[in-house]
C-alpha cells in the first residue's frame, strides 16, 4: 500500500481523553508506527487514575490502588513498561471489629465477624459464603490467565496451547455461570438474607443494582490490589511515556468541542481543527453522541446513530463518590496498628436501611420543600451508618508523606443529583463541609480516636468537582448505571464489539464502552479499539 504523507494536523488516528483507556489505545497506535495524537482536556494525563501532591502528602485522585484482573500486568509486559509495585492489602472493619485480608483462608475470618455481629443470622450467612467462594472459583477462571488480547497468539506457541486453548471451555462455562447471576445483588440477597441490616452490611459499599457476580467477586479482588510506588498515577505516567518514546503526539489543556463526522474532523476550544483517518473517543459517551455533526453521513447510518444516541442519553451513569483528603500531624504507626492502607469500614452493623435510596429519592423528588435541617439530619445519619473507603497511601508506600505525618482519603458513594439540588439551593459550600464535618466526627468516634484532633488540613472532591474535572457524566466513576437497557456492551464474551459506534471512522472505550467499567476495562477497551484500527489499516 503506498503510504500517504500526511500535513501537520492530519493524523491516522485521533485519540480524545488521557484517561487510562486513551492513554493505552495511543501507545498501541503509536507502537504500530501510526501518527497518533492524544488529546486531553486537562493539563494532568490520567483522568481517574492520577495521583497529586499537597503541602509534601501524596494522594490518588481516583481509584485508590489497581487489580490487575489478568489485563494491566500483560498490557505492561506487553510494553516492555517497568512498574515498581507493592501489594495492597485490603482490610474489613465493622463497629469495632477489624480484619486483614491476606489469603484466601481469611474468607473465614469475615464469615466468623459477620457471626459475631449477627449472632442470630448463622445460617444465612452460610448460605452467602457459599456463594462468594462459588464465585471466586469463577473468578480464578475468569482472570487465571494473563488476556489473550494482550498476547501474540501467532506466536506465542506456549501461551496459545498450553494456556489458551486449555482455558477456553472453562471459560465458555464460567461465562455461562456468570451470566446467570446478573440480578441486582440488593435482591439476589434478599433471596438468601432475611436480616436487612446484614444485607446492607454486605452491599451496601456497591453501586445501586450491582450485578451478583462483581459484587460477590469483591472478595477475591481484595487479594488482588496493587500499588505503584510513587502513587496510582504512576501507571498513567508510564503509558505516558511510552507513547513518547513511540512517537505518538500528547496535547493537553484541549477540549474537542466538536466533531464532523463526515469530514473525519474534530475541532477543539480554540477552533484548531485535526483531521484524522479513525478517531477513538475515549470519554464521556454522552459528550461525544452530542457533539457529533452527522450532516453529509449516509441516511443508513444516520439512523443507526440516532438510535444510539437516543439510548444514550436517556442513560445515567452510576453512583458518583465524595472524597474527603486529610492530611494528619500523626505518624503513620498509629494508623498501621489499626488497619491496613486500603480499609472498608462500616461504623454501625445497622446498615443503611431507607436512608440511602428512598428517604433520599423522597427528598430530591421534593426538594424546594425540604428544609436545610432536614437535609443536615439526613446527612448525619447518612454518614454514620455508611460504609467508607479508607485509604492511607503513606501505609503503602512511606515516601509519600512527609517524616512523622500521614494522608488519609476517606470517601463514600453518593448521589450526584444531591449536590445538584443543594447547588441550585445556594448552600452547596455550607453542604460540604457540613459532609466534611460528619465524616471527621464519624471515623473519629469509631475507629480513629486520635483523628480529629490532628488534622492540619482538609479538602473535598464532591460528584461535581468530578464532572467537571473528567466530564463524566453524573459524577461517575465506573460509567453506566446498573439498568436493565444498558446502551452499551455488557456481556464478557462480546467485549470485542463494545468499541464499535454507528459511524466507521469512530471507535469508543473506557469506563462508558463496556459495563460495567473500571480501571482494568477501560484497558481492555483502549486496546481493542486500537486493535481494531491498525487491523483496518493494514487491509
Ligand atoms: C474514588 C474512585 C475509586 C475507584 N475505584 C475503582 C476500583 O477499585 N477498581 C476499578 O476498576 N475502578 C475504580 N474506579 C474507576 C476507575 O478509576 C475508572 O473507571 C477509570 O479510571 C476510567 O478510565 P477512562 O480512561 O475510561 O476515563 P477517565 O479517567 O474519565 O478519562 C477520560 C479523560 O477524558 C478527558 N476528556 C473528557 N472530555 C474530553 C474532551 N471533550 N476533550 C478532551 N478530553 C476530554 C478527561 O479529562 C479525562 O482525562 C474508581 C474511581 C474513583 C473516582
Amino acid at each position: 500500500m503506498k503510504e500517504k504523507i500526511l500535513d501537520e494536523n492530519t493524523y491516522n488516528s485521533l485519540v480524545v481523553g488521557g484517561g487510562i483507556a486513551g492513554l493505552t489505545s495511543a501507545a498501541y497506535l503509536a507502537r504500530a508506527g501510526q501518527k497518533v495524537l492524544l488529546i486531553e482536556k486537562n493539563k494532568e494525563l490520567g483522568g481517574l487514575v492520577n495521583s497529586f501532591v499537597r503541602n509534601g502528602y501524596h494522594f490518588d485522585t481516583g481509584v485508590r490502588a489497581l487489580e490487575d484482573a489478568g489485563i494491566i500486568w500483560p498490557m505492561l509486559k506487553d510494553l516492555n513498561i517497568q512498574l515498581e509495585v507493592v501489594k495492597s492489602p485490603v482490610s474489613l472493619g465493622i463497629e469495632n471489629e477489624i480484619i486483614a485480608i491476606e489469603t484466601i483462608a481469611d474468607l473465614q475470618k469475615y464469615k466468623q465477624l459477620l457471626e459475631k455481629l449477627f449472632p442470630e443470622s448463622v445460617n444465612e450467612i452460610d448460605e452467602v459464603l457459599k456463594v462468594i467462594r462459588k464465585i471466586m472459583m469463577h473468578m480464578e477462571v475468569l482472570y487465571g490467565i494473563e488476556n489473550p488480547v494482550f498476547k501474540d497468539i501467532m506466536h506465542d506457541k506456549h501461551y496459545l496451547f498450553k494456556k489458551l486453548l486449555p482455558w477456553l471451555p472453562k471459560f465458555i462455562f464460567t461465562v455461562g455461570k456468570i451470566n446467570r447471576m446478573n440480578m441486582p445483588v440488593e435482591d439476589y440477597l434478599k433471596t438468601i438474607v432475611k436480616n436487612p441490616s446484614l444485607r446492607d452490611i454486605i452491599s451496601q459499599h456497591f453501586f445501586k443494582n450491582t450485578p451478583t457476580f462483581f459484587a460477590l467477586s469483591y472478595f477475591s479482588l481484595y487479594l488482588d490490589y496493587f500499588y505503584p510506588k510513587g502513587g496510582v498515577g504512576k501507571l498513567s505516567e508510564s503509558l505516558k511515556n511510552k507513547i513518547l518514546e513511540y512517537g505518538g503526539e500528547i496535547k493537553t489543556e484541549t477540549q474537542i468541542t466538536e466533531v464532523q463526522a463526515d469530514k473525519c474532523i474534530a475541532i477543539d476550544q480554540n477552533n484548531n481543527s485535526y483531521n484524522y483517518d479513525n478517531l477513538i473517543w475515549a470519554a464521556d459517551l454522552k459528550t461525544l453522541y452530542r457533539l457529533i455533526q452527522t450532516d453529509g453521513i449516509q441516511p443508513k447510518t444516520t439512523i443507526k446513530f440516532e438510535e444510539t444516541k437516543r439510548k444514550m442519553l436517556k442513560s445515567r451513569g452510576t453512583d458518583s463518590v465524595f472524597s474527603l483528603f486529610l492530611e494528619v500531624d500523626e505518624p503513620l504507626e498509629s494508623f498501621r496498628k489499626i488497619a491496613h492502607g486500603h480499609f472498608f469500614y462500616t461504623p454501625s452493623k445497622l446498615g443503611l436501611g431507607d436512608t440511602h435510596r428512598e428517604e433520599l429519592d423522597s427528598m430530591l423528588r421534593n426538594f424546594e420543600k425540604v428544609t436545610k435541617e432536614q437535609v443536615l439530619s439526613w446527612l448525619d445519619r447518612f454518614t454514620k451508618l455508611n460504609t467508607f473507603e479508607i485509604s492511607i497511601p503513606g501505609l503503602k508506600d512511606a515516601s509519600l508523606v512527609p517524616e512523622g505525618k500521614t494522608g488519609i482519603i476517606i470517601s463514600l458513594l453518593t448521589e450526584y443529583n444531591l449536590f445538584k439540588e443543594v447547588q441550585k439551593a445556594d448552600w452547596l459550600t455550607e453542604f460540604i463541609h457540613e459532609l466534611e464535618n460528619c465524616m471527621i466526627n464519624v471515623v473519629t468516634d469509631s475507629v480513629y480516636p486520635m483523628l480529629k484532633q490532628k488534622i492540619t488540613g482538609r479538602f473535598s472532591f464532591s460528584p461535581l468537582n468530578i464532572e467537571n474535572r473528567v466530564g463524566s457524566s453524573e459524577g461517575a466513576i465506573v460509567g453506566w448505571a446498573f439498568e436493565k437497557d444498558m446502551p452499551v456492551v455488557s456481556k464478557i464474551q462480546y467485549s470485542d464489539r463494545s468499541v464499535i459506534t454507528p459511524i466507521s471512522t469512530i471507535y469508543q472505550a473506557g469506563q462508558w464502552a463496556y459495563s460495567p467499567g473500571g480501571v482494568p476495562m477501560s484497558i481492555l477497551t483502549g486496546k481493542l479499539a486500537a486493535n481494531k484500527i491498525i487491523k483496518k489499516s493494514k487491509n
